[in-house]
């Protein structure tokens, strides 16, 4: 009897173990895709990302006389149907870790079993289950560096390989269409422009991956905090969506520090920083949407999503240029460098003293590699809220930062075009993506600092002591 296969975000055939268990039981394999609530949800960035790694996988399987059945609707319901339809006797999926796909994947999975279909989850998102690393008191990791040094040497099995074949079944239920779904229909973005940018799949992570052990990785430690330079490993929007496992990305890492590559564990390094986000995410849900820290609710924040500052913020104009390059980067190509994440987030929630939640939001709707986990554990962090967090009263100067991180300006040139005497076309494509009623042109005059850094940084401050006291 066939299996089927939910895919949500693991959209790949190599080190797959839901896959590789479906495969084992020796019938068809049926790989699914359900539009539900959790797509509907998504930041438009993210959905019009999905919707290019949907048919990137289906592109893959095609040629292996496979296909992908998209269907829409709650996903309860779609697997009752298809298993109805296919005669089907086995759900397999890999498991997510936000409270709503765990809420909804434990009810599904208790209903199936109920009606006598074998349901079942598999890992494959994260290195570590988030119960499997614990504290010598049995709770979960709060600080990032003893989860680091806790799970550092541990062995981590090697990759699956991707089946050879994958045996269909003799009749494929009905498949709504990629077109009928139109995931890109609410970018507000050119999405041309944000598409131009992105290089969908599972064939496109592996070469990000490979050129980054071949090449950028040796550096990876010194170079990684430029936001000029291609110094990082681009792999976030494949981790995102699973076109790439974290254990295809940890052995790839071992590998090159086995080979003497300086950066080597640096990237390791950080591919733990994703673990911790999960992790935290996993143990204390609430990081999503409150402060972490709940000493912090009386903080004076700005919470008015619609305030003059913070579109300045979300069009990049703030007169702050490294922040607005990166706002701008963000807007036109679906990503923004860690170092340049790290000084927008500080600049609205301190000079700006805006919610990080409004933050959060923007990058939601505006970053292909989101993902809940790292998102919301990167603006608690930057607000001061989260846990292990950047203390508040250590407040970014985006001017500092920009000396030491862009310090010819290369940056902030291919970003800014206004009062440029010769604009880059990428600085100019930033007017080609944003809405026309935001009425913004490249011949504008660049705008004054919303505010000075000095008096955002004392404002914060004050803020903050008020808030001790
Ligand atoms: P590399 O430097 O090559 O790192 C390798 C991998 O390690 C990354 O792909 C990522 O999976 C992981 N990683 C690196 N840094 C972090 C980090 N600080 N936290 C968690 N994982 C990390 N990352 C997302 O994937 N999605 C988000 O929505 C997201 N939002 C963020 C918001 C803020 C305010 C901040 C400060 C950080 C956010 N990050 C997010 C983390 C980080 O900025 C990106 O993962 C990184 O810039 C991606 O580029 P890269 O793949 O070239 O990273």
């Amino acid at each position: 009897k066939p299996t089927l296969l939910w895919l949500r975000r693991d959209l790949r055939l190599t080190d797959h173990p839901a896959l590789n268990a479906a495969l084992a039981r020796g019938g068809p394999v049926i790989a699914v895709f359900i539009q539900d609530d959790s797509v509907t949800g998504l930041g438009a960035a993210a959905k019009f990302r999905l919707g290019l790694g949907l048919a990137a996988l289906a592109e893959t399987l095609r040629a292996q006389g496979q296909r992908l059945i998209l269907r829409r609707g709650p996903a309860r319901e779609v697997l009752e149907e298809l298993l109805a339809q296919t005669g089907a006797d086995a759900v397999y999926w890999s498991r997510l870790y936000d409270p709503q796909a765990i809420e909804r994947d434990s009810r599904i999975k208790s209903a199936l079993r109920d009606n006598g279909v074998e349901a079942q989850s598999f890992s494959g998102h994260l290195l570590f289950e988030p119960w499997e690393v614990e504290t010598g008191q049995g709770s979960y990791y709060k600080v990032y560096s003893p989860m680091w040094r806790a799970v550092k040497d541990r062995e981590v099995s090697e990759p699956l390989t991707a089946p050879a074949d994958i045996p269909p079944p003799e009749q494929w239920p009905e498949s709504e269409t990629l077109e009928d779904w139109a995931l890109g229909a609410e970018m507000r973005r050119g999405a041309q422009v944000v598409g131009g940018h992105v290089d969908a799949g599972e064939r496109a992570a592996q070469q990000a991956l490979a050129t980054f052990a071949r090449h950028r990785i040796d550096a990876y430690a010194t170079r990684r905090d430029y936001p000029g330079e291609a110094a990082t490993s681009d792999l976030s929007q494949y981790l995102s969506l699973g076109e790439i496992s974290p254990r295809q990305c940890w052995h790839a890492g071992v590998r090159a520090h086995e080979e003497g590559k300086a950066g080597a564990e640096t990237f390791l390094k950080e591919l733990v920083w994703r673990e911790f986000a999960y992790h935290l995410m996993y143990h204390t849900p609430q990081i999503l949407t409150e402060n972490w820290r709940s000493e912090w609710n009386d903080f004076a924040w700005t919470e008015d999503a619609d305030a003059d500052a913070v579109r300045a913020w979300q069009q990049g104009r703030t007169g702050v240029p490294f922040v607005d390059a990166a706002m701008r980067e963000m807007y036109v190509t679906g990503r923004m460098h860690n170092r340049a994440r790290m000084i927008c987030a500080s600049y609205l929630t301190k000079h700006l003293m805006c919610h990080w939640k409004i933050g959060a939001d923007w990058f939601r709707d505006c970053l292909v590699d989101w993902d809940p986990a790292s998102n919301a554990m990167g603006w608690q962090w930057a607000a001061g809220c989260g846990p292990d967090a950047a203390p508040y009263f250590r407040v970014f100067n985006p001017e500092t930062q920009a000396e030491k991180f862009d310090r010819d300006g290369a940056y902030r040139r291919r970003w800014i075009a206004e009062e440029a005497e010769a604009p880059t076309d990428t600085a100019l494509s930033y007017f080609d993506a944003i809405p026309k009623a935001w009425g913004l042109s490249a011949d504008d005059a660049y705008p004054a600092p919303l505010i000075g850094l000095k008096e955002g940084r004392e404002r914060a401050l004050d803020a903050y002591a008020a808030l001790k006291s």
